[in-house]
């Protein structure tokens, strides 16, 4: 077996289309291949798993276990007879040979896809990226889950106060959607369980703080989204701070761009996210901002005939979207699809068709009965839109199972008011030393 085999995928005479990336754009597009006979499809991901990144903040907070949010690729797609998965991680592509290298061997394509998503963008900050959280992906979810509990587990250790209180602060930056969720779930959390977990703790003097750089939330949403999602942020307790912009966090102070700073244990940085390019695909002038691959109106990486990008890692720049699509789940999923059915044209010698966004709305959830919702024709903010919110992340989620487990855990939660999943299953290594005798604080 040569080098170029070691991925020990049988090479017929079908074209080859590798995928990079097992998530919402790479499941959507394995799916409408897979079932052709004309074409061998390959999907390689570095976990064996989908995630649905959107519930990713109901696992930080408790709500639902990782399990119920991540699915089996190979279960996915397993039906399908011209399909393989592997596991491995990309690590160069090599485009004038058409082979790209793996922690696991090389392989050859004949149309390559990119589809690998993005990863959180401290922006160059390293001080905050060492010491704040983020949460793109299960295993940092669940650190953020340990670290939560064992900072209000500390809390019960000290009688300085001031040390409690930072063991029990949180700072949020960034007020997109996944700050407003998390933020809102922490507060529920705030008034509902921590009172009854932890009786001996003022846990009232915790504080939630969701740090914005602009002057509103929800920034992609409507005014009246944004105006709604800060009303019912702040009847659940959150201190919302807009126009501030964090500057540094060193694991127990943020500092802003004001005199205002935050003493807190917990910082969780929401406030963007980019592109990892694989090398071989990294050269400056096929990067946009966000260190996406940048793409023509048929997702072809410009330059490359045979590679495209799809989702987050593509920057498509039409008049309509000069930065690109949004790094959201439907663009990656419409792309997906298009390019199905513009690689099966390709193999029949075909015109692609150009890909059109079909922009279905945008939501976000602040907590029990309160949700915003922006659909193209209608906008509705409360309990009808915490529905949708729930049907259409139902509708979505990956598997029968997973739907009806995290159907039950919302019903369950609802009628109890409980987030049973607060778990330290995987500890989280902080260095407490940082805030023992602290004058400032
Ligand atoms: C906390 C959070 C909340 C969000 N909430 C929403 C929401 O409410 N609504 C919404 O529409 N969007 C939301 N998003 C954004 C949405 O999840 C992304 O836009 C979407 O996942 C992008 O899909 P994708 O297919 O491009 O990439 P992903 O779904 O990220 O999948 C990329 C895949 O590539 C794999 N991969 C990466 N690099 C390699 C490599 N070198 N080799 C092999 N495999 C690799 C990864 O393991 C992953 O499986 C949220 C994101 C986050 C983080």
């Amino acid at each position: 077996m040569s080098d170029i085999d070691a991925l020990n995928i049988p090479k017929l005479s079908l074209p080859r289309i590798v995928i990079v990336g097992g998530g919402f754009g790479g499941v959507a597009l394995a799916k409408k291949l897979s079932k052709k006979k004309e074409v061998q499809v390959v999907l390689l991901d570095k976990n064996n798993y989908h995630t649905f990144q959107p519930l990713l903040y109901q696992v930080s907070t408790g709500g639902l276990e990782p399990d119920s949010i991540a699915y089996p690729i190979r279960k996915i797609l397993q039906d399908y007879s011209n399909f393989y998965f592997r596991l491995a991680e990309v690590q160069q592509v090599r485009p004038e040979s058409k082979v790209i290298v793996t922690n696991i061997g090389q392989l050859s394509y004949d149309y390559l896809v990119i589809a690998a998503g993005s990863t959180t963008n401290f922006f160059g900050n390293t001080e905050i990226e060492l010491n704040g959280m983020a949460m793109k992906t299960i295993p940092q979810s669940l650190n953020l889950r340990s670290l939560i509990l064992e900072n209000f587990e500390q809390a019960l250790l000290t009688d300085d106060l001031h040390e409690r209180d930072a063991l029990m602060n949180f700072v949020i930056v960034g007020g997109g959607p996944t700050g407003v969720e998390l933020a809102g779930a922490l507060a529920e959390i705030k008034k509902g369980i921590l009172p009854k977990d932890y009786p001996d703790l003022d846990t009232r003097r915790a504080q939630i703080n969701l740090v914005q750089s602009g002057d509103r939330i929800l920034k992609g949403m409507s005014d009246n989204a944004s105006k709604k999602a800060e009303d019912f942020l702040e009847s659940l307790g959150v201190n919302i701070w807009k126009n501030t912009r964090v500057t540094t966090y060193d694991g127990k102070t943020a500092l802003t761009k004001t005199e205002l700073k935050f003493e807190a244990a917990t910082l969780v940085w929401a406030a963007g996210v980019k592109g990892v390019p694989i090398a071989g695909l990294d050269a400056k002038e096929i990067l946009a901002g966000g260190n996406r691959l940048k793409v023509n109106e048929f997702n072809q990486v410009i330059g490359h005939d045979r590679i495209f990008a799809i989702g987050d890692i593509a920057c498509m720049q039409t008049d309509a979207t000069p930065q690109g699509h949004p790094m959201m789940a439907q663009p990656a999923i419409q792309q997906g699809r298009n390019l199905g059915e513009n690689l099966l044209r390709l193999v029949h010698d075909e015109a692609m068709e150009p890909f059109v966004y079909k922009d279905k709305g945008s939501m976000a959830t602040v907590g029990r009965n309160k949700a915003v919702v922006d659909l193209k024709h209608y906008k509705f903010q409360g309990v009808f839109a915490w529905f949708i919110w729930m049907f259409i992340h139902l509708f979505f989620l990956i598997g029968f199972r997973n739907r009806v487990v995290v159907f039950v855990n919302w019903v369950y939660n609802y009628v109890r008011f409980d987030r049973e999943a607060r778990l330290i299953i995987r500890p989280y290594q902080r260095d407490y030393s940082l805030f023992k005798n602290q004058k400032t604080l």
